[in-house]
């Protein structure tokens, strides 16, 4: 993709209201744009990263047996009344038709999936199911600080797993809890699995929390026995409540939480199946939930120096930045051009993606500014220094390790 034909003008100063050093740089480097508290427009820059993530996230979703739908956002209020939460979610984002119907923004889907797959779920033969839904979701959340990392609107993956039994939910739960770790291990993440609240149903839930500075989530974490649990739920202390060890407080931002949630969204909605005796049970629940469009800031938040971002090579929009030094109409200059245009059409006819700053109005300096602020996996520079030698300087953004390799050999560095 060349610079002059794609959405791209990074910009140096951006609202003071902005905290979150992940939207500060994203909004800086065109990825994202505010369009009022909580809520943001995905710019071409920033879409690209969704996608490959929502792409991982399918994939593993997928190996784990879950099958893709999607499902309606605007929820009529009786799917809500129903459960109850109509009044106690709290969150709940309501809005009434002109024609006198009210309605709900979809927060979650327990209250829309349930009773869709009592339409399919019969038998035991029917079970166990397994579906997922990567959309919007909304949240009437107070004015927040964090940008992209809590939102009114955003982009979620939700799980569901329906099951004959408890035994078979919670070896399923299991197989969420690897996949999930997977994932974020894709996204260039290391993430802790922490024991949270489980509500009134199970002693624990789960959350997976990735160290960030600005991490809102405090939990503890013991090196000794590898215990992680959340500060909401567990006791003041010093010691380790499974070895007695000593323990330390971690800061996190969380990136995704499981739940079983048994039979609670069954009974509501008379979700039954007739078991290989013929015996009426409820079917037993799980919810899975992945936050896409917080993720993207997570990864900013663990990934980023002085300069600007450092994209995890799979979540990155493109693979190399590809620059030439070149300004003006000088002989010097159009050599530069012609040159860095065939390494561009050679790269784009591997396969590769490419991000060429083609600008010809902008200085050297700014070029290689905004390209620390991108934060492409691999940098690429042609320059009249470099020519010389008939080669190119090849920069790697996290290490800043540069190569020079001869442009003949191009083929070799991929
Ligand atoms: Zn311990």
């Amino acid at each position: 993709m060349k610079a002059t034909q794609f959405y791209f003008k990074t910009r140096k100063e951006i609202s003071k209201d902005e905290v979150a050093i992940s939207a500060v740089l994203l909004t800086k480097a065109n990825f994202i744009e505010k369009l009022t508290s909580g809520v943001y427009n995905f710019l071409p820059l920033g879409l690209r990263v969704i996608k490959k993530i929502e792409q991982i996230v399918r994939e593993e979703m997928e190996a784990i047996g879950g099958q893709e739908i999607l499902m309606a956002l605007l929820n009529p209020r009786s799917n809500w009344e129903q459960t109850g939460r109509w009044d106690s979610f709290k969150a709940l984002f309501k809005l009434r038709s002109k024609y006198g119907s009210w309605f709900a923004l979809a927060p979650t889907h327990e209250e829309i999936i349930t009773p869709m797959v009592k339409n399919y779920i019969y038998s035991y033969k029917d079970l166990p199911l397994y579906l997922f839904h990567i959309s919007d979701k909304f949240r009437d959340e107070p004015r927040s600080k964090s940008g992209i990392l809590r939102g009114k609107e955003f982009i979620m993956k939700d799980l569901y797993s329906f099951h004959q039994d408890e035994k078979d939910l919670e070896n399923y739960y299991e197989k969420v809890k690897k996949a999930y770790q997977k994932i974020y291990k894709r996204c260039g993440l290391k993430a802790y699995v922490v024991e949270a609240s489980g509500g009134t149903f199970s002693r624990f839930s789960h959350e997976f929390q990735v160290l960030t500075p600005a991490g809102e989530d405090i939990f503890y974490h013991c090196s000794h026995c590898g215990m992680n649990r959340n500060k909401e739920i567990m006791e003041n202390t010093k010691k380790c409540p499974e070895c007695g060890h000593k323990i330390e407080e971690l800061k996190g931002s969380e990136v995704g939480n499981i739940f079983k949630l048994k039979d609670k969204y069954s009974q509501a909605f008379d979700l039954n199946y007739r078991d290989e005796k013929g015996e009426i049970k409820p079917v037993m629940m799980g919810c899975y939930g992945i936050g896409i469009s917080r993720l993207l800031g997570v990864i900013v938040e663990a990934n980023y120096d002085a300069k600007g971002i450092i994209w995890p090579k799979e979540t990155a929009p493109f693979q190399y930045h590809l620059i030439g030094l070149f300004k003006g109409i000088k002989k010097e200059d159009k050599e530069i051009k012609k040159q860095t245009d065939l390494v561009y059409k050679q790269l784009i006819k591997k396969g590769l993606e490419v991000f060429y700053d083609d600008r010809e109005s902008v200085s050297s300096g700014e070029k290689l500014v905004d390209a620390d602020l991108l934060g492409l996996p691999q940098r690429i520079i042609i320059s009249e220094k470099t020519l010389k030698n008939r080669s190119f300087e090849l920069k790697e953004r996290k290490s800043n390790r540069i190569k020079i390799v001869k442009l003949k050999d191009i083929s070799k560095i991929i």
